[in-house]
């Protein structure tokens, strides 16, 4: 987190260090190059018949940085003579993209001769010097005392304020820091695009594709709104004046619904929720549909872009809030990403809603912010995906703990009887094939003399005494009680089961002192010896077991009863001519 919060503070330095010097080159633009700029001395607002000699005889003009308007029929823009010679008479206006029906000049000289050009929108040239483009004036002369301009049915408001008037566009290009510093946002933009990705492809999560679709919209916003595709293309003036504010707008509810689905589930109230997905919704309908810029919505548009916005602000600020005193980590991530460019719009959207006037170049710091709330999104989802992959693993170290106890008998820990009838097919046919059943000999009588504790012991006592015997040719198994099941394959079977029988006594009294008797155990031992021919259920070879178990028990406990089962191809199962028994 500090590590973040430090390299935000390091891109908005940059950012001012970038604004500072262009800001400057507005204001003292005059004094900076050897050809100077101009901008209008006076606005005025009028309906649509008013005529330039109307204007110039009794215009309401406003010769302040104010009230600048762009929700009326037309706007007037008054540049006052000021010693243009004739080698070096502006000849270009320059001015923000925004869309307008017309734009018509009106040179008048000193003797009240006048000179008129009207273009329409097609006719303005867009060029890389931010999001600008510049229209040829008519011929301006030392005789020259005013410039009119008439802009009809205006979209926005810096088309006007920022309009200038030059003698040679191509000396106020743009500064090369600029272009570095939108090539940086851009490459800034391109990692996290690359990063979600392979995020994606690993893990299948919405907000994922949010995220990509919010970097790729902020993409376009900054070649658009940075004029940085002029640079590349020539494009119609009109899609460069919708893609970059429509592009915010999707930008902005993309982020909506990406806060909506990255936030932890418990971080948001229900309520919350669906009111950030429903402003996500409304921001790309509603000023996404004003920025189109239609001639109906042009009274309203500007301003009901930013205002619409308003919304958006609110609920995902709130929504991070709640997120925040919820305890979220993803919440503090995105508050951390989104300072910068909440900051910066807050900026531009009193900018835009003319409530003060200030250079464009503040567009700047706007870019830097969308460029570091992209790189620390990136970053949160990263740490989102580590997370995630954590509670996977835990939730599958948790699925292998339950599928250990459900498979392990708790006393002993040896493997219960679950475990071993869902893998008895399988392990015949890996050559278990001989089942010993073990049960101790009056086991009843320990419980009852030296109490159920010391019962448990010797039960332990009596599993390491199996386990001890057993290696990757045997498996010892719980059934239940004091009943005990080996499944041995390989040579000697019957031996070594009865080797193992054997060893439970000594075990029992080692582990279990104070025992008056020795624990014994008897044996039922079934031995299948040709496997591979015929396989017997569980069941079955357990209800054999359990017969010569009997037997032993009956012929005087702590001894073994076996039967040898030989299975011929397509012989009946059962005691039969292939059937040996024995009794050690
Ligand atoms: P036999 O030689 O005929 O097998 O005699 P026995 O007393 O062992 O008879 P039986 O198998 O019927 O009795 C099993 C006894 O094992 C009953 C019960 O008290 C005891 N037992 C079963 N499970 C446990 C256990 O988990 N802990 C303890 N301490 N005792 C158990
Ligand atoms: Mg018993
Ligand atoms: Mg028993």
């Amino acid at each position: 987190m500090r590590i973040l919060i430090r390299f935000c503070v390091a891109a908005m330095l940059l950012a001012m260090f970038a604004v500072r010097p262009a800001a400057a080159h507005e204001g003292a633009h005059d004094h900076d190059r050897d050809l100077p700029s101009f901008s209008p001395s006076c606005h005025a607002a009028a309906p649509v018949d008013r005529t330039a000699a109307a204007m110039i005889a009794r215009g309401e003009w406003t010769c302040t940085n104010e009230n600048w308007r762009s929700d009326v029929p037309s706007m007037w823009l008054r540049f006052d003579a000021q010693g243009w010679h004739d080698e070096l008479a502006p000849r270009q206006l320059i001015t923000r993209i925004a869309r307008f029906s017309s734009i018509t000049f009106y040179a008048v000289d000193d003797d009240g001769t006048m000179r008129s050009e009207r273009y329409g929108q097609n006719d303005g040239r867009p060029f890389a010097d931010g999001p600008v483009f510049e229209l040829p004036l008519p011929e301006i002369t030392e005789q020259t005392r005013m410039l009119l301009v008439r802009i009809e049915a205006p979209h926005s408001v810096p088309l006007m304020s920022e309009a200038r008037i030059t003698h040679d566009k191509t000396k106020t290009q743009w500064r090369p820091v600029n272009l570095v510093l939108l090539a940086f946002v851009m490459g800034m933009l391109t990692l996290p695009l690359l990063f979600d990705v392979n995020f994606y492809v690993v893990l299948r999560e919405r907000f994922v594709l949010l995220h990509a679709g919010l970097v790729a919209s902020m993409m376009v916003y900054v070649m658009f709104a940075g004029g940085l595709v002029s640079a590349m293309v020539a494009l119609p003036l009109a899609l460069i004046a919708v893609l970059a504010p429509l592009s915010y707008a999707i930008a902005g509810g993309l982020a909506a619904l990406f806060v909506a689905n990255f936030l932890e589930r418990g971080a948001q109230s229900r309520l919350m929720r669906r009111v950030t997905i429903m402003v996500g919704y409304f921001t790309m309908a509603v000023p996404g549909f004003l920025a189109l810029q239609f001639d109906v919505t042009q009274p309203f548009d500007d301003r009901g872009y930013f205002i619409t916005f308003i919304p958006f602000i609110i609920v995902v600020t709130s929504a991070v809030i709640e997120a925040v005193l919820r305890g979220s980590r993803s919440a503090r991530f995105i508050l951390v990403a989104w300072a910068p460019i909440i900051i910066a719009s807050t900026e531009r959207l009193l900018r835009g809603l003319g409530w003060y006037v200030g250079p464009a170049s503040y567009d700047q710091m706007l870019y830097v912010a969308i460029g570091i709330e992209v790189v620390v999104i990136s970053l949160a989802i990263a740490d989102r995906f580590l997370a995630l992959r954590h509670e996977r693993d835990a939730a599958l170290t948790e699925a292998r703990f339950l599928e250990q106890i459900s498979t392990r008998d708790s006393l002993t820990g040896l493997m219960n009887r679950r475990a071993i009838e869902a893998r008895f097919d399988e392990l015949l046919r890996q050559g278990f094939n001989t089942f010993a059943l073990i049960d101790l000999d009056r086991f009843k009588a320990i419980n009852d003399l030296h109490g159920h504790q010391v019962g448990d012991a010797a039960l332990i006592a009596c599993a390491d005494a199996i386990r001890a015997n057993a290696d990757r040719d045997s498996i010892a198994v719980r059934l239940g009680g004091e009943e005990f099941v080996v499944l041995l394959r390989g040579e000697h079977t019957l031996e070594r089961a009865e080797a193992l029988r054997r060893a439970i006594p000594m075990r029992i009294a080692n582990q279990v002192p104070g025992l008056d008797l020795p624990v014994t155990a008897s044996m039922g031992v079934v031995v299948m010896s040709d496997s591979s021919q015929h396989a017997m259920a569980f069941a079955e070879f357990y209800a054999r077991a359990d017969a010569l178990m009997y037997e032993a028990k009956a012929s005087g406990r702590n001894r073994l009863a076996y039967e040898r089962q030989t299975v011929f191809k397509g012989a009946a199962r059962g005691r039969g001519p292939g059937t040996n028994r024995g009794a050690a």
